[in-house]
């Protein structure tokens, strides 16, 4: 079987579970591969070989990991030309998609983003314009470069016993042109991130500005929270948790849609997602068109007593 390059991410040096999902989409084209850039590949190899990573190769080199982006395509490309894969795939984050265009051009091959499903011959699924329309697509020149959305597979165990081999890279001077000078941790909230979440819970100017329900709810779920763009607009909730067009695009399991009227906007970033909840106390909010499951209602009162009947359940 031939090999398939999975970029895997780690976060605050654990794998996370977008590269797990990688590799459960990886083993139906061949053999994973993992690449990890930077420190932790010595304890991230236990997890990627439960999930069926044969290699693990580590990319320490300062010179790529110092750096923004453009060494991290370099490496690839030069991890490609040793392998030879029958697939490169790397998350669609904004600099996951950054390094897969620059790999892609390196290597003189066809480029899929936001893929949200992979089959064995690495065509793709991907969903377009807000959600209403599904594309198959399949790259037909070089090696398929493809970034997937998380939460497009739940991640399958298939215990491998990789070790951890150091990959040497050359990297060049022109891609070093933009330094990491220093890196703050994001104030944790203890929440899962947005992007990523299997449940989402968001508020929108139907919250009137108080997003402690919304956080209840979410806290009792162990959900993210979101947010349309009237709550971020208003300064209720900080801009980077928009979900939407212009914000995030999210695709969990459960997204849970408090106080927001459904504006296609807003679909265009959360209408994927497996199943839909919408809290809204007008019957003839467009939302309810999307939703699996609809209650009409207002969310001060609805969202509390969700949350205590979560906790209830959960004692
Ligand atoms: P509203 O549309 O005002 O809806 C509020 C809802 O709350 C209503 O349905 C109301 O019935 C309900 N409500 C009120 N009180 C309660 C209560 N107590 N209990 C229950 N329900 C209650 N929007 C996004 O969200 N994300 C984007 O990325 C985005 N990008 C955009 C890009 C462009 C170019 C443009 C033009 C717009 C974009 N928008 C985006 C804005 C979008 O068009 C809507 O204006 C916005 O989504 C509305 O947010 P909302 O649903 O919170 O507010």
């Amino acid at each position: 079987m031939s090999p398939v390059i999975v970029v895997a991410d780690l976060v605050d040096g654990t794998v996370g579970k977008p590269a797990l999902e990688l590799l459960t989409l990886a083993r139906r084209i061949g053999e994973p591969v993992a690449v990890v850039f930077g420190e932790g590949a010595d304890t991230a190899v236990g997890r990627l070989g439960e999930h069926g990573a044969t290699r693990v190769l580590a990319v320490t080199d300062p010179a790529v990991t110092d750096y923004l982006v453009a060494p991290k395509a370099e490496a690839l490309a030069q991890i490609a030309a040793a392998l030879d894969p029958a697939a490169v795939l790397i998350t669609s984050s904004a600099e996951g998609k950054e390094v897969a265009a620059r790999l892609a051009v390196k290597l003189g091959s066809g480029l899929i983003t936001d893929a949200v499903d992979v089959a064995a011959d690495a065509s793709t699924t991907q969903t377009v314009f807000a959600g209403s329309f599904s594309v198959h697509a399949s790259v037909t020149h070089g090696v398929p470069v493809i970034t997937v959305k998380p939460n497009a597979v739940t991640p399958e165990p298939a215990p491998a016993s990789p070790t951890v081999e150091t990959f040497a890279v050359t990297v060049s001077e022109s891609a070093r042109g933009a330094r990491i000078v220093s890196v703050e941790p994001k104030r944790a909230s203890g929440r899962p991130e947005l992007a990523e979440a299997a449940v989402v819970v968001s508020g929108g100017r139907g919250t009137g500005g108080n997003f402690e329900e919304v956080e209840q709810l979410a806290d009792s779920l162990g959900a993210a929270v979101g947010a349309s763009r009237a709550a971020v607009d208003s300064g209720w909730y900080p801009h980077s948790y928009q979900v939407g067009q212009t914000g995030k695009t999210v695709s969990p399991q459960l997204y849970i849609a408090a106080g927001i009227s459904g504006a296609i906007q807003h679909r265009a970033g959360m209408q994927t997602s497996k199943a839909i909840v919408a809290v809204n106390k007008d019957v003839e909010a467009p939302i309810f068109a999307l939703a699996d499951l609809g209650v009409v209602g207002d969310l001060h009162t609805v969202l509390p007593a969700v949350a205590a009947e979560v906790a209830r359940l959960r004692s």
